[in-house]
């Protein structure tokens, strides 16, 4: 009798492990790991390195030390596991965010239950990203378990604060060399981006603060002040008559999902003038009004462009009105991402989703960041992905969840896809 070819034991044994895996996410669920402000991060590590050593990963620990963020009431740990085959090289690590944004309202399940029904695990972090993690970690386990020794090394790491900017998580770790191209070749994230998705990039973001700056004065004698907020209000007159039209008119071809979002965007994140409108009034001109913005840029833009336009539509408005008063702030660039043309690890996924799933995979690229951009910036490696089982649309949504099916079926094209990139045979 034939024996099986590796790429079938390997399916196979996914198969048999699905119900630990599932059992697996609905485990991580129930860890909340809601950040802000970063909690049970500790707790998440553990959990997913005594798994990890479990299947014969040498697991490291590593606190963010001299981060900020990084705090006795909220400590950030990162868990970093490597299983080295027959060599170190290829390496292909998988990473995975614990963080979860808040639940906020509108449950109607346990938001963290890890509840199983109707073929879904439920949960806040159920698609983003608890079942990339659980997916990952099978993956590698199901290659161990159908006996298989990997011509090159596999590591997993769950990492913190993707949410938030991942600079205790992923940069941290990159910053530290964990993360580099001298350790690591090939770099998949499973974020929920579909399970016939291979996710390639994302554009650049420009946040920026606003303040204008005006002169107090008697409420009843408006004349004699300057008021700020007006002023804010000249300069939001102009992004919603000028910038918004241009940047809708701008198109990447950078294959962004959704739609919408193949454009250049803009959002108002938030405005603050005057007096907090809670607190008892007194007739006073507002002096001062800050608003920070959210621009999206596009690849083709570049940033140094993306702020002079900025720059240009406040000048603008201080022309139009000569008391108008502002400053502009810097609060953070990330610049567009995107895997190489040609690049062996987008190769491996699509023959891996067409195996599983028989149909093509699409390359598409994410709405907003993530992770890779500091694999790409800080880390050096290029070839660098998002795939992983969960449906975007549902991350951060009310009554997330994850369809076992897809969870399943993304661990199995993460376990071809490691196969393949550590040019394993047998
Ligand atoms: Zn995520």
């Amino acid at each position: 009798m034939a024996a099986s070819s590796p790429v079938d034991r390997v399916l196979a044994a996914v198969d048999a492990a699905a119900d630990e895996l599932v059992a697996f996410t609905s485990e991580l669920i129930r860890v909340p790991t809601v950040n802000p402000p970063g909690d049970a991060y500790a707790h998440c590590a553990r959990l997913i390195g005594e798994r990890l050593s479990a299947g014969a990963f040498d697991v490291e620990y590593h606190a963010a030390d001299g981060r900020p963020e990084h705090t006795t009431a909220h400590p950030r740990i990162n868990v970093v596991g490597l299983r080295r085959g027959r060599s170190l090289r290829p390496a292909v690590h998988l990473n995975g965010h614990v963080d979860v944004v808040p639940p906020g309202s509108g449950w109607t399940v346990d938001p963290f239950g890890g509840i199983v029904k109707d073929g879904r695990i439920y949960g806040r972090g159920a698609c983003d990203m608890k079942a990339g993690i659980g997916a990952a970690v099978y993956a590698a386990e199901a290659i161990r378990r159908a006996g298989i020794d990997l011509n090159g090394s596999v590591e997993i790491s769950g990492t913190v604060d993707e949410e938030s900017g991942g600079f205790a998580g992923v940069a941290w770790l990159a910053q530290q060399k964990r993360l580099s191209a001298e350790r690591q070749d090939f770099v998949i994230i499973p974020e929920p981006l579909n399970v016939d998705r291979i996710c390639i990039g994302h554009r650049g973001v420009y946040w920026f603060e606003v303040t204008t700056h005006g002169r107090i004065g008697h409420g009843s004698m408006p004349f004699l002040g300057v008021s700020a907020i007006e002023h804010m209000g000249v300069i939001l007159d102009r992004m919603r008559r000028e910038l918004m039209p241009a940047l809708a008119a701008r198109t990447t071809d950078l294959p962004v999902v959704p739609e919408g979002a193949r454009h250049a965007t803009f959002n108002i994140n938030g405005i603050q003038g005057g007096q907090p409108v809670s607190g008892i009034q007194t007739p006073c001109v507002a002096d001062r009004c800050r608003a920070v913005f959210d621009r999206r840029f596009l690849p083709e833009e570049g940033f140094d462009a993306t702020k002079a336009e900025i720059q240009a539509l406040l000048e603008r408005a201080a022309a139009e009105v000569p008391q108008l008063a502002y400053e502009l702030r810097d609060l953070m660039v990330v610049h567009p991402v995107r895997t190489p043309e040609g690049s062996p690890l987008v190769a491996a996924l699509e023959r891996g989703v067409q195996r599983v799933l028989g149909r093509p995979a699409t390359r598409v690229a994410s709405p907003g960041t993530y992770d890779h951009k500091h694999v790409d910036r800080i880390a050096g490696i290029p070839n660098c992905v998002a795939y992983g089982p969960g449906i975007l649309d549902l991350a951060h949504q009310p009554d997330e969840w994850c369809g076992i099916d897809d969870l399943v079926n993304a661990t199995k094209v993460l376990a071809l896809s490691v196969l393949e990139l550590t040019q394993t045979s047998g």
